[in-house]
């Protein structure tokens, strides 16, 4: 397994193998969510790339981008179990730009939802995604549902700037618990990981609702708030597959998105129907 820290060189390692390539964007801090997008990628790709790369433009002022979990040795390991190709784990330096041209989130779907709770989040996602997308020009890129709204903005980008890479998403991954998997779980103390499962119990209730043939938006929502009211809630919100609210639940064409804070730890989660 390559270990590449050199976007250019990175570049031209690709195109000198001429086949096709996988691709997995993460922030590290690997878990089976993770090696769940790197088994996709195994599977339907002659190369797997991973990248590494904790993106400070994508983290407010005041957020945890300094905590957040680094675990680079233990990446590497996993990625090597994964079967993967390359590992591309760049510094700032190597990708950002003294005053650069920059791609951003659209003004609506990129500020509403966490797009609302964390303004310019997107744009810092959009626009490191961007560049590595440019960098790795891979064959299929994996992303996970469980960032609903980052998997449509990114979805979007590509056909907005008629990029040539196939996005694939991927099911969230859960504890068997239903919690699900995050790099930030590493921060809840056993009683918040506990009040955190209300977050999944919330969206199984809705789900077990709409089974039972109830549709109604507000109706969902509210049981939902329900199970969640002892915690801090960002937002309930349930969209059609454009990002738009809607009143009743379409199958087929809805996501439920919870956000909670637990402690001070932003989790999000939802449930696709
Ligand atoms: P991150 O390292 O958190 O930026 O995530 C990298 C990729 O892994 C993103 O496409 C996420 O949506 C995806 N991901 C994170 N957690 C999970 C999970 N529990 N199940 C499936 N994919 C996930």
């Amino acid at each position: 397994m390559k270990i590449i820290s050199n976007p250019l060189e990175l570049k031209q390692y690709l195109q000198s193998q001429h086949a096709t390539v996988g691709y997995v964007p993460t922030m590290g801090a690997l878990h089976e969510g993770h090696i769940s997008l790197i088994k996709h990628a195994r599977a339907e790709n002659e190369l797997v790339v991973v990248s590494i790369f904790v993106n400070p433009t994508q983290f407010l002022a005041g957020e945890d981008l300094e905590k957040y979990p680094r675990r680079d040795e233990a990446d590497k390991k996993i990625c090597e179990l994964a079967g993967v190709d390359v590992v591309f784990m760049p510094q700032s330096d190597d990708l950002y730009f003294e005053d650069e041209v920059k791609v951003q989130a659209p003004n609506v779907r990129g500020y509403v939802l966490e797009g609302a709770t964390r303004p310019g989040h997107f744009s810092g996602v959009l626009r490191v995604v961007m560049k590595l997308l440019n960098i790795v020009n891979p064959t299929r890129a994996y992303f996970g549902k469980k960032d609903a709204q980052q998997l449509h903005l990114i979805e979007l980008m590509v056909k907005h700037y008629f990029m040539d890479v196939i996005i694939v998403p991927v099911d969230t991954v859960r504890e068997s618990d239903g919690l699900a998997l995050s790099s930030r779980n590493v921060y809840l103390s056993k009683e918040q990981r506990e009040d955190a499962l209300k977050i999944s119990k919330s969206l199984y209730s809705a789900s077990q609702m709409v089974s039972s043939g109830v549709y109604d938006s507000y109706v969902i929502k509210e049981k939902m708030l329900e199970i969640l009211s002892p915690l801090e809630i960002g937002y309930v919100a349930i969209v059609n597959r454009e990002f738009e609210l809607i009143d009743k639940v379409e199958i087929g064409n809805s996501v439920i998105l919870v956000e909670a804070l637990v402690g001070s730890t932003r989790l999000l989660d939802n449930i696709w129907l």
